[in-house]
This record gives C-alpha cells, sequence and structure tokens, in this order.
C-alpha cells in the first residue's frame, strides 16, 4: 500500500497569529506524525505553487487579484474571521498545488492513497469570495484540474468537516460529473446545505447535504454513511474519491458541538477507502480543512494514514466523551434525505 503526504514548511507562513486556524496546526501533526510508527512508511510529496490557469479553474480573476493585492499591501482581513498575511497568497498557491500533486500522484499510480496536509484550508472559498479561514478552494481546484487534465468522468466528494463546504458546493452545484456529499453542524457556520440543496439542471441530484443536530456522534455518522453515503457512492460510480477532510466534528473541538472520537473518523475513514477499493482502484486524496484541538487534530490525522496503510488495531488515544445525554434521533432525517435522493 503506497500512501504518501504532501508537506511543506511553507504551510507554517500564512500567518493568522492568535487565530485558531494558525500555524502549530499543522506543526503539530508533523510532529506527531514523526513519533509514530506510520512515519516510515508514507512518502513525502513536495508540493508546488499551482498556476494561474488551474486556480482560474476555480476562482474569478477578479479574487485572485484581490488576495494577492491584500497580501502584497503587507496583508489584512478577508472578512471578519479570515486572515491575509504577506506570504498568505503565495502559501495558498502551494495549498492548491499541493493537493493537485497528491490528485497526479494517485492518478498516475504512483502512490495509492495521499493526505496532502495543506493551510489555508479551502471548502468555505467560492468562485469571486473566500471566508471562513478559506483563501482558495484546495479540493475544488483539484478535482476542477482532474475533470480538466484527465478527463475522468465521474468524482465524489466528501466532506466531512463539521462545517458545511459552501465554496464547494457553489463551484459543482450545476456540474453532473461531480457529486458533492457534506455532513456538518446544522444551524452552524456558514448557514448553507439544508437538505433541499442537491444541485440544479443536470445536477438535480449530485449535492446530497447532511446537516446534523449537534451532539451526533460515532453511531449517528454510523448511520449516515451506512444508510445514505455508502449507497449514494455507489450508485455514482466515480473514477476517484477526494476527501474534503475536517476534524472539527472531534468531540474536544471548541469550534463546533458534534461527539465524534477518533474511533468514529477510523470509521468514516475506512467506509471511504472501503468504496475507493470497490469502485476506483482504491485512487483516494485527502485534503486538511478544519481541526482546532491539535491533540484530537494530530491523533485523527495520524490515525487516517494507519487506516490508508491498512493497519487493523488503530488505538484510541482521547477515547469517547462520556456523557449523560442521549444522542439526537436523526432516524427521522434519514428518512427525509433517503427520500429526496431516492435512495432505498
Ligand atoms: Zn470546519
Amino acid at each position: 500500500m503506497r500512501v504518501g503526504y504532501v508537506y511543506d514548511p511553507i504551510y507554517l507562513k500564512h500567518d493568522t497569529g492568535n487565530h485558531p486556524e494558525n500555524a502549530n496546526r499543522v506543526a503539530a501533526i508533523m510532529r506527531y506524525l514523526e513519533r509514530t510508527g506510520s512515519w516510515q512508511q508514507i512518502n513525502l510529496l513536495k508540493p508546488r505553487l499551482a498556476t494561474m490557469e488551474e486556480i482560474s479553474l476555480v476562482h474569478t480573476k477578479q479574487y485572485i487579484s484581490e488576495v494577492e493585492a491584500l497580501a502584497s499591501r503587507g496583508g489584512g482581513q478577508l472578512d471578519l474571521d479570515t486572515i491575509v498575511s504577506p506570504d498568505s497568497y503565495n502559501v495558498a498557491l502551494y495549498a492548491a498545488g499541493g493537493t493537485i500533486q497528491a490528485v497526479d500522484a494517485v492518478i498516475n499510480g504512483s502512490l495509492n492513497s495521499a493526505f496532502a496536509l495543506v493551510r489555508p484550508p479551502g471548502h468555505h472559498a467560492s468562485t469571486g469570495r473566500g471566508m471562513g479561514f478559506c483563501l482558495f478552494n484546495n479540493v475544488a481546484i483539484a478535482v476542477a484540474y482532474i475533470l480538466h487534465k484527465y478527463k475522468l468522468e465521474r468524482i465524489v466528494i466528501v466532506d466531512f468537516d463539521v462545517h458545511h463546504g459552501n465554496g464547494t458546493q457553489d463551484v459543482f452545484y450545476s456540474n453532473p460529473r461531480v457529486l458533492y456529499i457534506s455532513t456538518h453542524q446544522t444551524h452552524h457556520y456558514p448557514g448553507t446545505g439544508s437538505v433541499d440543496q442537491i444541485g440544479e439542471g443536470e445536477a438535480r441530484g449530485t449535492t446530497i447535504n447532511i446537516p446534523l443536530p449537534s451532539g451526533c456522534g460515532d453511531e449517528e455518522y454510523n448511520q449516515v454513511f451506512g444508510q445514505i453515503i455508502i449507497p449514494a457512492i455507489r450508485c455514482f460510480g466515480p473514477k476517484i474519491i477526494v476527501v474534503s477532510a475536517g476534524y472539527d466534528g472531534h468531540w474536544s473541538d471548541g469550534l463546533a458541538g458534534m461527539h465524534l472520537s477518533i474511533a468514529g473518523f477510523v470509521q468514516m475513514t475506512r467506509i471511504i477507502k472501503q468504496l475507493a477499493d470497490e469502485l476506483c482502484d482504491g485512487r483516494l486524496v485527502f485534503s486538511l480543512e478544519g481541526g482546532y484541538n491539535l491533540t484530537a487534530l494530530s491523533a485523527s490525522v495520524g490515525a487516517t494514514f494507519e487506516v490508508l496503510l491498512g493497519k487493523e488495531d488503530i488505538e484510541d488515544k482521547l477515547g469517547q466523551l462520556s456523557l449523560e445525554d442521549k444522542a439526537p434521533n436523526i432516524t427521522g432525517l434519514m428518512q427525509l434525505i433517503k427520500g429526496i435522493h431516492c435512495i432505498h
């Protein structure tokens, strides 16, 4: 099993100061990986800059110039919570380029799967606007690149970040070749991702939103994958699966209210890997989105690599959240989404 990761210290240079999305996130992941047994078994891919042509597959020239100009003026803010530092434009080009490198390695067969450990994250960035800590939409750019360069007929994006990937949804909303599936916390930032947003025109049905009440944990996500995500991906028949991998659904994460454990992320990753093995010769690419508790983030990413390497027994050092409250009942929601998308 040839598994790769994309990383470069350039990703530390997007300087957001005292912000939840800061350089310590990827630094903590790298320190964690270096201490684990998986470290010797994963192959480093050095990122490259995405070209202007590649970024323009998703973003408008005007928006790209806006980010570049803001960085070259010494930085500032795109919105209340999205910071641009002097190096951020360059780093964002490397984040998109790194995800493209991962895609290239997996499609040309030099790797079975790869995880781009990049920042800034991407899934909130839409065609003409950055927001929610995101400058350029790394996953959307990499998927648009696959469509453009490799002409693969069908691509699945699974976005298990706790926030809805509004940017990714927008980019592919009328593209029937891309199935975008998002699990996210309902009534939470950025407010999009309701069940009735399903794509438009020829692409009706190729956006699947699964907005979950806060308090859902491993068992509820297991239901979601079993009842909706697995049948939907099998029915669509992708040639590659790309994952917007956000770990802010972990119970310890301060930015949301989900109760996933590391074991829950392992379970989801195993399912996604099995689907990739079954449907698309194992072609699977992860790109880092959120995850703000450094201990949970680094251990969850470490566990993801263990799944990709095919390891059986994966320890969850942080365990489960012990709670008196019962988890929300999502049976009705599952029925509703299955009805909308004709999943039987
Ligand atoms: Zn998030």
